[in-house]
This record gives structure tokens, sequence and C-alpha cells, in this order.
């Protein structure tokens, strides 16, 4: 495995970074690195896998805490054990909890934290790590919700040996030197006297069990890996950045324990017409100077297709129009959010000379009370300047 690299560095930031500054470096690396954004990209995913990790870590006020103390044998659930409990070579493989590192690292590899933590049991329940897949949604997908298929691959327990890892009719056998706990009490002479420590067990690899004939299917580990298609429903709602929790659908757990869970995080593609500001749609519409003059009915585009609203005569430009419930459905509940619509008036780039004298005759045809802004601006104007 390859040197891991700081977390702070991964995300680009400073260790006093907050919360806020550590979410939103997470969140632009993410978008620059997205699987789907840099397809065949091999190194973007390996940016984005090790991004993910990061942040997973360091958004956790706890988990954070303790890999600011201890670095990566502390803060990091899935690659810890074989970092943290030293004699353990990895012999639990994932899904493993942080308590139990840190317990087998108070207890065993690094006898000088003073061993009063309990140990780890190996024999104990472990609940199976959570699986994290990210899903690419078009906007609409999003708004109206949808059902997509996800690839995930998975740690099962074994079917052939049942997760015990010993091969068909034979069973695992309790290590004789822990009996089973994992751990072995050693007593070394130093020149203070006889020290006496705990460590995990040699024999047994800290697992407790030996297995003679280890199963064929999955050499011993009980566990097998699989990758399997998940159907997602994705709520209507859903916004960029939430995730999906899907309960079970993790790693298998260990010794009995229950699955990990699918988390299934969501990023949103922008649309190139819509906006959106929670559930709230924000459309910007061009409209002509005679429309805005004159008043006029126009064609919006809404989540639910196109509708028809009349702007009132003497609309002026960046006016907003409020179209109540046209926004987007809320995610946990009942009722929507609204559109809002920008008018924005357009002017022509180029105009023939016949144009151009027609306008000049409308000009000259106005008078000072056609406007409403104009005559308070000139006299303040006046006022400031010209005295
Ligand atoms: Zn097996
Ligand atoms: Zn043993």
């Amino acid at each position: 495995m390859a040197e891991k690299r700081d977390y702070y560095e991964v995300l680009g930031v400073p260790r006093t970074a907050s919360a806020d500054e550590i979410k939103k470096a997470y969140r632009k690396l993410a978008k620059k690195y997205h699987p789907d954004l840099n397809p065949g990209d091999k190194s973007a995913e390996e940016k984005f896998k090790e991004v993910g990790e990061a942040y997973e870590v360091l958004s956790d006020s706890d988990k954070k805490a303790r890999y600011d103390q201890f670095g990566h044998a502390g803060g990091d659930p899935n690659h810890g054990a074989g970092a943290g409990a030293g004699g353990f070579g990895g012999g639990f493989g994932g899904g493993i909890d942080l308590d139990d590192i840190l317990g087998s690292m108070f207890g065993g590899g690094f006898g000088g934290f003073g061993g009063g933590r309990q140990r780890a049991n190996p024999n104990a329940p472990r609940r199976g790590g959570d699986i994290r897949v990210s899903l690419v949604l078009d906007f609409m997908e999003a708004v109206h919700g949808c059902t997509k298929t996800v690839s995930v691959s998975r740690q099962d327990t074994c079917p052939e040996c049942g997760g015990s890892g010993a091969a068909k009719g034979t069973t695992a056998e309790t290590c004789p030197d822990c009996r089973g706990t994992g751990y072995v009490t050693v007593q070394q002479r130093t020149p203070f006297g006889v020290m006496q420590s705990t460590q995990p067990c040699r024999k047994c690899g800290g697992k407790g069990k030996i297995i003679k004939t280890p199963c064929s299917k999955c050499h011993g580990s009980g566990k097998t890996a699989s990758t399997k298609r998940v159907e997602v429903k994705v709520p209507a709602g859903i916004n960029d950045d939430q995730s999906l929790r899907l309960s079970g659908l993790g790693d298998a757990g260990a010794n009995g324990g229950p699955s990990g869970d699918l988390i299934v995080i969501v990023t949103v593609r922008p649309d190139r017409m819509f906006e959106r500001d929670g559930y709230d749609v924000h459309v910007t519409v061009p409209v002509t100077y005679s429309q805005a003059v004159l008043g006029a009915e126009i064609v919006v585009p809404t989540v639910d297709g196109k509708v028809q609203y009349n702007v009132p005569e003497g609309t002026q430009s960046g006016t907003t129009f409020r179209l109540r419930g046209k926004g987007i459905q809320y995610l946990n509940g009942r009722g929507r959010g609204d559109q809002y619509v920008h008018v924005v008036v357009e002017i022509p780039k180029k105009l023939t000379r016949t144009q151009r004298d027609a306008l000049k005759k409308f000009e000259e045809s106005l008078k000072e009370e056609n406007y409403e802004q104009r005559k308070g601006f000139f006299k303040t104007l006046r006022d400031m300047f010209d005295k």
C-alpha cells in the first residue's frame, strides 16, 4: 500500500480549517475529480476516492479528533486495522469499527498507551463497513425522482463456509495459545524489573481461531467479494450533494454482526435553463423592448413544462415575477417551492437603416413624462454637480 497522504493536504486546507472550509474544499475537489466527469481517467478516480476518504474523516468531529491525535492509525476506519494494531497483519479485514482499532492499539501493539481501554474481542459480532457510491443525475431526474441502478462491490459472507473460513466439513479451532481471546500476556525482564504486557497472539494472528483446512472459496477469510447491481429509488426533490442511505446493503458483518449500509452520494448536473436554490427555481427570460413597453403574453419554462405568462405593460428590465408553487417538490413532505422568472429586456445588436430611422423618429416623439425614473435622475444630477 502506498504511503497515505495527510488528509488536510489531500483537501488542501490548513489544520486550523473550519468545518465549513473543509466542506467547501471537499465539494470543489469531488466535483473536479468525479469519475463521471473524467471518464476513463484512473488518476482522477484515485483522487476522487482519496478526497472522499479524507472528507469522511475530517467532516466527523469524532474521527477528526482521533486523526489529529493519532494520524492515519486512529482516524481511518478502513485502513486503520493494519496500521494501528501492529502484529495483526490485517487479519480483521474491512468493516472493523474504530473502537476496535483503538482498543487493540491501547491493549497491545502500542504497549506505551497504558492499556486502560478494553481490548477488542476477535469473536465479538462486528457490523460490516459502509460502502459509498456516487450517482450523477440530470437536473430533471433530481426534480422528479427516478430509479437508477448502481454497481456496488461488496464483501459478502462466503457462501461455501458461512463465514467461518474453514473448509466444508471442518471447523475453526479455538487457538490454544490465547484460548480464543486473540491476546497473550507476556513477561519481559528489563533493567527496571519484570514488565508484563498484553500483545496480539502470534499463533493465530489475533483472530483467536486457527483454521487447519481453509475454505477453498475464500481461502480462510470467510468473505468473498462480489459486484452487485443495486436499484436505487431516488425521491423527487433530492439536491446536489445529498446522499441516500440504503440500510444493510454494505459489507457483510463478521461473527454474526449486521451488514453495513450503502451510501449513495448524489451529484446533480447543472441545467441549461433552470437554476436551483433549495426548492425554488430561477429562470431568466429575454423579452423585447416592445414586449416590455406594451405588455405581452410570453412562454415561460417550468419544471412541469411550458406555461403562458402575461408580462404587464411597462415592465422594467430586471423585474422578477414569482410563480407560486411552481418550484420543486419538497423531499420529505408535501408542498413545493416557487419559481422566479427574471425578465430581461434584450437590446437588438444590429439594425438596418430603416429600422434606425424609425427608432429615432419614435425617440423624438417621447416626452419626459413618458418616463418615471429619468426626471428624478437628472434633477439629482443637476443638484449634485451644477450648483
Ligand atoms: Zn469460505
Ligand atoms: Zn491465538
